[in-house]
């Protein structure tokens, strides 16, 4: 092992910028040499690549984003995308990826793995928590934080106004950050597209609540959830209890941003650090997660999004705690 390249893919998730600089110090650290690929397999494709040093990497740990860009690249999921990809790192003599990213990013790194001869190590960076392998990624602590910050304000003024609000947060496909935030703030309600959640019941409920005069009433949407996300929700309870003053706030793209938590820089620094001791192990073609605090290898093809079951004891959790 000589060379190796890193790259960020699909969507950003903040911690990424601490994961690339584990990599590319860790490679220096063995005389490698390390080269960042711009814009994930779209830079493999145009050739946006260069020769990293220690200092390429300096006063990053703490910064949002990526500073290797990311995209979405439509050519990679063609052979002869993947080819033209396979020459320029050839130019470059590499003989080692690294790619952060979602499991999209890993299906197109398992695909290229089998076709060429340079292996391949993912390291699961989105903000959704949502990949086999791995107890967290990097980006999810980061972007619950950031959620339970914004709701923590939206409670005050929820609270001031007697108002309901129903917030939206980022998860197509998974409602971990959902559950987490809605947990944390103390919401009445979770709705995530793991779970269905009658909406009539909640609708009984906030009647009973109103009769008690519970003061604040926040509910909290994954934007994936099958009841069509927080404005949906929020239009059948306007139709159904008038009386009620109800807002929504969706949180968006500020869920993506912002500096990593000590939680996301640790798994970050860790990843990058094992990625480059795998590779110089001869370990190809796997993803590394963290599993009960232990690094964990699994195969590229089998760390797909996992819809996970929810264990119905946290919705347990969610109502004794608001009741
Ligand atoms: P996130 O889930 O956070 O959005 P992701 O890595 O799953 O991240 P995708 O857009 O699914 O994001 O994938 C990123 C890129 O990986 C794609 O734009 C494409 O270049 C490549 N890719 C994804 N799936 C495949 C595939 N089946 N074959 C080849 N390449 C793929």
């Amino acid at each position: 092992l000589n060379n190796i390249a890193v790259l960020t893919s699909g969507g950003d998730a903040p911690g990424m910028n601490a994961a690339v600089r584990a990599v590319v110090r860790t490679g220096i650290y063995h005389q490698l040499n390390v080269f960042g690929v711009m814009y994930g397999y779209r830079g493999m494709l145009t050739n946006d690549i260069f020769q990293m040093e220690s200092k390429s990497v300096a006063n990053i740990i703490q910064r949002g984003g990526t500073i290797l860009k990311t995209a979405r690249c439509k050519e990679f999921y063609e052979y002869e995308g993947r080819k033209k990809a396979y020459e320029n790192l050839k130019k470059h003599n590499i003989d080692g990826i690294v790619v952060i990213g979602g499991d999209g990013s890993f299906n197109g790194a398992q695909k290229f793995s089998q076709e060429f001869d340079i292996p391949c190590i993912g390291l699961p960076g989105t903000i959704d928590k949502d990949i086999a392998g791995t107890d967290s990624t990097i980006g999810f602590d980061t972007a619950v934080n950031t959620a339970i910050e914004a709701i923590d304000k939206i409670r005050d003024t929820a609270d001031a106004h007697d108002r309901l609000f129903v917030i939206e947060v980022m998860g197509r496909d998974a409602g971990y950050i959902a559950l987490h935030s809605g947990i944390s703030t103390g919401a009445e309600h979770v709705l995530m597209p793991e779970r269905k959640t009658e909406v009539n019941e909640i609708i009984e409920e906030l009647q009973a609540n109103e009769r008690r005069k519970k003061l604040v009433n926040l509910i909290v949407v994954a934007e994936g959830d099958e009841t069509g996300g927080a404005n949906e929700v929020a239009r059948r309870i306007k139709e159904s209890c008038p009386q009620l003053d109800t807002r929504v706030t969706i949180l968006g793209h500020i869920q993506r941003g912002g500096s990593p938590t000590c939680q996301d820089r640790i798994l970050a620094s860790r990843l990058g650090y094992a990625a480059v001791e795998a590779l110089r192990e001869g370990i190809h073609n796997v993803m590394i997660g963290v599993v009960n605090d232990k690094i964990q290898y699994t195969p590229l093809d089998k760390a797909v999004k996992a819809k996970q079951e929810i264990d119905p004891e946290w919705f347990k959790i969610v109502k004794i705690l608001a009741s």
